[in-house]
């Protein structure tokens, strides 16, 4: 390239710049973006003024806001410059209602009331077990239910009861029981009126205290759902021989606290 070339160019570039300063001074400034016009020196000035300014706003109320003023300041993100500027905060993070799942809500709920309520069962000490032989314990011994008449031994009223405080915080109601212990005259009675369906008489976890049967509606949609989901948090289960296809007959609304069961019950008896 020679020097004629080289003039040639500089003085082109020299028009060109003219003429783009030239339409610079014709646009108005946009008020969304200042750096088109604005000193850098000025945009600086807004930013530190608004860390001050915009708790006074009411676009952000006192000790919700995300701009602080003072040394804090230099912790915290600057805000951009169209926050800056029209005084609306641009937000990324979700509310916490549309954060958390449902599953998630509830456990909460369900935490908070039992740490609300923490005698499940007052009067009960949950002990465990009684002296006697199947339906032969003292009804002393026992625990009486919410129901105000059904028993089942300290330990199984006592997680029932549990059961019972986190049933009440989803439905807003007791859990519907219709059995709980049952002595050895009320489970040959039993046995004399449903023949097969019943446990021969001291053989059943009734007669130790160790199982209820539900209300029947209760193993049913929303609750028999739900029972199944939390019944084994608590230690209660639906044994597999009165399950549909178990070994018994099939009897959804009995439930046993298992761990009794195992230890001192009648493992495979209703
Ligand atoms: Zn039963």
């Amino acid at each position: 390239m020679g020097p004629e070339r080289a003039a040639v160019s500089a003085d082109s570039r020299r028009a060109r710049r003219e003429a783009e300063l030239a339409a610079q001074a014709q646009v108005p400034p946009h008020p969304l973006h200042p750096r088109r016009w604005l000193p850098r020196f000025a945009v600086l000035a807004a930013l530190a003024g608004i860390t001050v300014a915009l708790p006074l706003t009411e676009n952000v109320s006192p000790g919700n806001g995300t701009f602080v003023a003072g040394a804090q300041a230099a912790a915290v993100p600057l805000p951009s410059t169209v926050e800056a500027l029209t005084g609306v905060v641009v937000t990324t993070t979700p509310p916490p209602a549309i954060a958390a799942d449902g599953t998630t809500a509830l456990r909460a709920e369900v935490a908070a009331s039992r740490s609300e309520e923490r005698d499940p069962l007052p009067g009960c000490d949950g002990a465990d077990r009684p002296a006697g032989a199947n339906g032969q314990l003292r009804t002393s011994d026992l625990c009486t239910l919410w129901t105000g008449s059904l028993q089942l031994r300290g330990d199984a009223a006592y997680s029932i009861a549990e059961l019972n405080l986190a049933f009440r915080a989803r439905f807003g109601r007791d859990l519907c029981l219709t059995d709980g212990y049952r002595t050895l005259a009320e489970q040959r009675v039993l046995k004399s009126r449903k023949g097969g369906l019943a446990a021969v008489p001291g053989r059943s976890n009734h007669g130790w205290g160790l199982a209820i049967d539900l209300c029947s509606p209760e193993t049913k949609g929303a609750t028999g759902r739900w029972i199944k989901e939390n019944g084994p948090i608590y230690g209660w289960e639906n044994p597999d021989w009165a399950l549909s296809g178990g070994s018994g007959p099939f009897e959804p609304w009995h439930w046993e606290y298992t761990r009794g069961v195992m230890e001192d019950g009648e493992y495979y008896s209703s």
